[in-house]
């Protein structure tokens, strides 16, 4: 085999590595959106549960007692600190998008407040 050989089978092997590369991080980028895509559905179903629930109880009781199932003030933080423990943002720059970089500085000034 001579040196000519060996440097065209190397060109392709990079080239070949260079295309596996592209290919590894559009992978990536669809994985981020569709677990994005599932958060943001699940968190859609659960709200449309609860909003059954509420219509249910409202139906059944008398219209005096509905407002024992309204959320309790401070829920929706608690589902923001929640949501950001699961790995996602909160901020108002990134909301709902993954955290793929470890703690986000918008996020945790959000939460300290
Ligand atoms: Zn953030």
């Amino acid at each position: 085999m001579d040196k000519q050989d060996i440097f065209g089978q190397i060109d392709e092997i990079e080239e070949r590595m260079g295309a596996t590369y592209a290919e590894l991080g559009a992978l990536k980028k669809r994985i981020i959106i569709l677990i994005e895509e599932n958060k943001r559905l699940s968190i859609e179903n659960q709200q449309l549960r609860k909003l059954i629930r509420q219509e249910e109880t409202i139906v059944e009781q008398p219209v005096g007692e509905a407002e024992e199932t309204l959320p309790l003030p401070g829920a929706g933080y608690d589902n923001l600190t929640r949501l950001y423990n699961e790995g996602f943002h909160i901020c108002n720059v990134y909301y709902g998008h993954l955290r793929t970089e470890g703690d986000c500085l918008f996020c945790l000034s959000f939460l300290n407040k």
